[in-house]
């Protein structure tokens, strides 16, 4: 089916009155921020950024080491950037999908397996063994066809997911339509051991408050300004007071790095996501979707969408968007254009919702780096690491990527950190002027693409050839 476009998108009437905020962020449940770092102090750990990567270093590294003396210092509150703003999908891999991995990292891909597996597992035993209420529901995930050449193309993955050991089915269009019931549906695949769906802002303060137990130290909004090499510390700089830490670990995510080489190869693209009303029992039945599986349809501009614990639908995606120089903030949390065409799309794909209100749209700035993939690197002699570039696909590889980090920052010489997923670099994004031209045309590119039934045109192509990718 084609679809319409941002540029002509009109502001749909099932989002007069949304609140302009996060659905998961807009809850009684949200823990009161900590208070400001108000003077100095010192720490064997510093963590910058209480998202899941911040999160998930401090509870690994105190339950490690319970003596080890953590702060984690956030700008805003737990949760605030892309790990309270996500569609939810847990997700195993850790390569972005098994055709990213075969793509970059064949020879080591059977480990990233692996570890991908311990990883889901390791993160819901934990939400369990602590009695985080984060609504995970192992659901698996289906990929929909809603174009013709789709079809092969998710057979071929079918096939090669399969022969990674992943529990997959193909489902023909009345297959698909008896599980989930929309007319643009020409197939799927369902990739049954593919995680499942949760409340991301429930993982976070979840993890915060196991994190608090154990005696980690938090300040919101407290930005962290520089870092600063002291021999056999980093000084970190905060408008209260600096701490004078042994190790740091920064975990900011799309947001602007404190390190120049993160610059370089983050560029923040910015998502937006659209939820609605709970649906009534005769909207849900028309519909059916009793297995409440994450969705996703298969073009290079895709959306994704699920059911949330209430029965409300979150949709999202297609059109990501880079601003100029990099920008990032709240007056990018909104754009009224994408909102207008995600909610054109959400009614596309199930015309029997007519009439549904919109409650909620936000925006959130995804770390995308050229391979996909969360990606590692130290400064400042080893006392600092970092752990981003998940590119939209981190609610589960954040416990992988933050404990690597610990690992790099103990010097410790893991099977984790002796991989080529762990040691080798992305290829930077060019700086801007030319950064903004050359994700905008791949952007486009990705879109043409699109319409020719799957067929990369030549810029795509040359992309492809130097092993550059763009994704959201
Ligand atoms: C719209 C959207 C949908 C997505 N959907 C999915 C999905 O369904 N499944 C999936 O697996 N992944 C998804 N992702 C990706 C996933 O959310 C991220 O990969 C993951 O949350 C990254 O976590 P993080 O902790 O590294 O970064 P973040 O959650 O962004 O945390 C970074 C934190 O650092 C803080 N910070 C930044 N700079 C400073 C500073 N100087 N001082 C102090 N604090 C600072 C920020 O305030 C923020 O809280 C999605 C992302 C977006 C935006």
């Amino acid at each position: 089916m084609s679809r319409a476009n941002a540029a002509d998108a009109p502001v749909h009437p099932a989002l007069a009155g949304a609140a302009p905020r996060p659905f998961w962020l807009d809850s009684p449940d949200a823990p009161a921020p900590a208070p400001p770092l108000a003077a100095a102090t010192t720490a064997d750990l510093a963590i910058v950024g209480a998202g899941f990567t911040g999160l998930w270093a401090a509870v690994q590294a105190k339950e490690a080491d319970p003596a080890r003396d953590i702060v984690v210092l956030e700008a805003e509150a737990a949760a605030f950037g892309a790990s309270g703003r996500n569609g939810g999908f847990v997700e195993a891999s850790l390569t972005h999908g098994i055709l990213n991995g075969i793509a970059r990292f064949q020879d080591e891909l059977e480990t990233l397996e692996r570890m991908a597996a311990e990883n889901l597992k390791g993160l819901v035993a934990t939400l369990e063994r602590h009695g985080i209420d984060a609504r995970y529901e192992p659901t698996g995930a289906i990929a929909v066809a809603t174009e013709p050449h789709q079809l092969p193309e998710l057979e071929e993955a079918m096939a090669i997911e399969r022969s990674h050991g992943a529990d997959v089915e193909m489902l023909d269009a009345a297959a698909m339509r008896a599980l989930v019931d929309s007319p643009t549906y020409l197939g799927g695949m369902w990739h049954r051991s593919g995680g499942g769906i949760a409340d991301p802002a429930r993982i976070a303060w979840g993890l915060r408050r196991v994190a608090l137990e154990l005696g980690v130290r938090f300040h919101d909004h407290t930005p962290v300004q520089a870092l600063r090499d002291e021999g056999d510390r980093v000084v970190v700089e905060c408008p209260g007071g600096r701490v004078r830490a042994r190790r740091v670990l920064l975990a900011t995510g799309g947001y602007p790095a404190l390190l120049r080489p993160i610059n370089r190869i983050i560029a923040p693209v910015y998502d937006y996501v659209i939820v609605t009303e709970p649906l009534s029992t005769e909207q849900l039945a028309a519909i059916r979707w009793h297995g409440r599986q994450g969705l996703a349809d298969s073009g290079y501009r895709f959306h994704y969408y699920r059911l949330t614990a209430d029965n409300r639908i979150l949709f999202g995606g297609y059109e990501a968007m880079y601003y100029f120089g990099g920008g990032v903030g709240a007056h990018h949390d909104q754009n009224a254009q994408i909102l207008g065409l995600l909610a054109t799309h959400l009614f596309e794909t199930f015309p029997q919702l007519e009439g549904l209100k919109i409650t909620h749209t936000w925006g959130g700035v995804i770390d995308t780096c050229s391979r996909f993939c969360v990606t590692f690197g130290t400064t400042h002699g080893a006392k600092t690491a970092y752990a981003v570039g998940y590119t939209g696909l981190g609610v589960g590889a954040t416990r992988f990527g933050a404990r690597v980090a610990l690992d790099l920052l103990d010097g410790a010489d893991t099977e984790r950190t002796r991989l080529r997923l762990v040691r080798a670099r992305p290829l930077p994004f060019p700086p801007e002027p030319l950064r903004w031209p050359v994700i905008t045309l791949t952007r486009r590119a990705l879109g043409r693409a699109d319409e020719r039934g799957g067929r990369r045109g030549p810029w795509l192509r040359l992309l492809d050839g130097m092993g550059l990718g763009f994704d959201s």
